[in-house]
């Protein structure tokens, strides 16, 4: 944006000089005027912004070189920039750009009409998937008893991602069997005694079933994580990491 600023108040046929402490910035622009490939462009973060500032390059008949300079080494131009920077990055007030003025760009995706997506469209798809599968899952209604935990973020999902990804060095049938018997402990749809009891009725007859273990509570999915009897076990599991 600050590059896309200077270039649009520099007067016509000057070569113009920008000192950035941004590498990423550097090859972004080289990329823009090497790269002929559009989809490969399109991959560039900002790439709008990056199609203006060629426009303007050549319509300005502009030499633009850009300079690295080491960022936070009390230069007092670059400082002074960071603190444009930091202090623009939390503004509230929006800068719009006129997507319909862009002549390189044959579509431009909107988010609920409301911004345009300025990255890589796929990339950026997974943000919207992700909630919407967040929502799934905790709106399950197998894992009810574990929603308000989620919600309450008092469940140590790095440590989960570690166990669910440790697995011993076995063949694949015996791995797959792993991760089955994992995917649905999270789930809560191991065979206990409140799914023994919901999808065979007439076989389980008792209205509890005890959990083997502990004998001390109902046999349900949600015990089975929680109960004294594999103590022993997780911490062993917890032991490893
Ligand atoms: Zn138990």
């Amino acid at each position: 944006m600050a590059i896309l600023t200077a270039l649009i108040v520099s007067p016509d046929n000057c070569r113009v000089n920008i000192f950035t402490d941004s590498q990423t910035c550097i090859q972004n622009f080289h990329k823009i005027f090497n790269t002929y490939r559009y989809r490969k462009l399109l991959k560039v973060k900002n790439y709008h912004l990056w199609f203006i500032i060629k426009d303007l390059i050549i319509r300005k008949n502009l030499t633009v070189d850009l300079i690295k300079v080491k960022g936070h080494s009390n230069d007092p131009h670059n400082d002074r920039a960071d603190e444009l920077a930091k202090a623009s990055a939390k503004a509230t007030a929006l800068i719009a750009i006129n997507t319909r003025s862009f002549s390189h760009s044959v579509v431009t995706a909107k988010w609920a009409d409301k911004f345009t997506i300025f990255q890589d469209f796929r990339k950026w798809m997974q943000i919207p998937l992700n909630v919407s599968l967040y929502n799934t899952y905790i709106n399950n209604d197998s894992i009810y008893n574990l929603a308000p935990a989620i919600k309450e973020s008092r469940i140590n999902w790095s440590l989960t991602h570690k166990l669910f990804k440790r697995t011993p060095h076995l063949r694949h049938d015996k791995l797959t069997r792993i991760f089955s018997y994992r995917i649905k402990n999270i789930n809560h749809s191991l065979p206990h005694g409140d799914l023994k009891h919901k999808h065979y009725p007439k076989l389980y007859t008792d209205p509890n079933t005890w959990c083997p273990l502990c004998n001390l509570y109902e046999d349900t999915n949600c015990h089975r994580s929680i109960c004294t009897g594999f103590n022993s076990e997780i911490i062993s599991i917890l032991r490893k990491f």
